[in-house]
């Protein structure tokens, strides 16, 4: 009899005097048809949460070390190629032909490196924030900011809230006066 906890499944085998078969069941019905034939059953238990973190953090360490293995690489590549290029004027002729071989092994170096540098990003939204005037509270302070979607008063805490930041700060601009200079 198959014990009777909740494995996650069975895995049966042929026995011996059969071509060899090898199998992973769900139904516990189906693997006690197949212990009865005299395959060999064995349960597959859950594995408990912390095994599957424990399992987790081992593969994400792994993967750690294997991605530093291959920096090591690129940087070594890079070193090389620094030196060949100084020593030779050849080489530093061929840095910016990229059919060259110099030229491919930078092409590498750099493809490698690219994937880690940050996207480059959109400055329209930064000059644009920079335009933005906002007039004073209702109590006329002045100092009044916006950011995410609420424009308030940093003073008294008078605050409008819109679906985006832009439209808070129009809003508040359409309702309070600009300052008297
Ligand atoms: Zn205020």
């Amino acid at each position: 009899m198959l014990m009777n906890n909740r494995p996650f499944g069975w895995v049966v085998k042929s026995p011996e005097n059969l071509v060899p078969v090898e199998a992973f069941i769900r139904d516990k019905a189906t693997a006690e048809k197949f212990l009865a034939t005299g395959w060999e059953v064995t349960e597959v238990a859950i594995a408990a949460e912390s095994d599957v973190r424990f399992h987790e953090q081992n593969q994400a360490y792994y993967t750690l070390v294997e991605h530093t293995n291959t920096t090591e690489q690129y940087l070594d590549e890079a070193c090389e190629l620094l030196s060949e290029i100084i020593k030779s004027g050849e080489a530093y002729r061929e840095c910016t032909d990229t059919s060259s071989p110099t030229g491919k092994r930078i092409a590498s170096v750099v493809e490698y490196v690219s994937q880690f540098l940050p996207e480059p990003h959109e400055s329209s939204d930064d000059t644009e924030q920079e335009e933005w005037h906002m007039n004073p509270c209702h109590q006329g302070h002045r100092d009044v900011g916006a950011a995410c979607g609420i424009a308030q008063c940093n003073r008294c805490g008078e605050s409008m809230s819109a679906p985006t930041t832009k439209e808070a700060f129009e809003r508040w601009n359409a309702t309070h006066a600009p300052a008297v200079v």
